[in-house]
């Protein structure tokens, strides 16, 4: 106990206990050390694990397998899982925490930015969602009542065919990235214009895909 006396502080003390408990559960022999990563049922490193370890806790309540294995661009499905968990800044966010924005959303210019208004309840999104349908003949990709909840909005997405899948990513992507154009570069497409940008780049992904396969 005599190293006991180094310990200057309250909070020294409580971890150097702590640790202390800690060891009492350990037993060694004299087996050669080894690394092990314990987020694997094998012990094996993965960067998909690595990734699914961040959000541990946070979304024992989703179905994040189904998002791994969309049939999009990494980046956007990077972005899904962040909009899906609420960590996009929008305005609303952004002054949350103390910083500058302009509350109002960009999009429609009438009401406050929040996430799920961006991405269903502004009028130009849903919008963009209508043309979206009427371009590619998927129905209901529009929302008729304001969405509450991102994740029960998402799942009635996802539960159905791939391509509609993509194209409900590809249109949430990118009614984000016409929001980003207009706060940081001031620059405007109508719905359709972006409807037209969103069946174009489904129509790039699912031809790259088939020259994969
Ligand atoms: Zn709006």
């Amino acid at each position: 106990m005599r190293g006991l006396r180094r310990l200057s502080s309250s909070e020294g003390i409580h971890q150097f206990i702590h640790l202390w408990q800690q060891i009492q559960s350990v037993q060694l022999n004299n087996e050669p050390d080894q690394i092990k990563w314990r987020f694997t049922v094998d012990g094996v490193y993965s960067s998909r694990s690595a990734y699914e370890v961040q959000f541990r806790g946070s979304y024992s309540d989703y179905q994040w397998d189904k998002i791994w294995k969309l049939k999009v661009e990494s980046k956007c499905n990077f972005f899904l899982r962040l909009l899906l968990q609420y960590k996009i800044l929008t305005s609303d966010r952004i002054l949350k925490r103390g910083g500058q924005a302009n509350p109002i959303c960009q999009l429609c210019r009438t009401t406050t930015e929040s996430i799920p208004h961006m991405a269903a309840n502004c009028s130009y999104s849903q919008s963009v969602w209508t043309h979206v349908e009427h371009l590619t003949g998927q129905q209901n990709l529009s929302q008729a009542t304001p969405i509450q909840s991102m994740k029960i909005w998402w799942s009635y997405l996802m539960n159905t065919r791939t391509e509609r899948t993509q194209l409900a990513t590809y249109t949430i992507w990118n009614i984000w990235k016409e929001r980003c154009r207009r706060v940081y570069d001031n620059k405007a497409s109508t719905a359709l214009q972006l409807a037209h940008v969103i069946q174009q780049d489904v129509a790039v992904l699912q031809l790259a895909r088939t020259q994969q396969e």
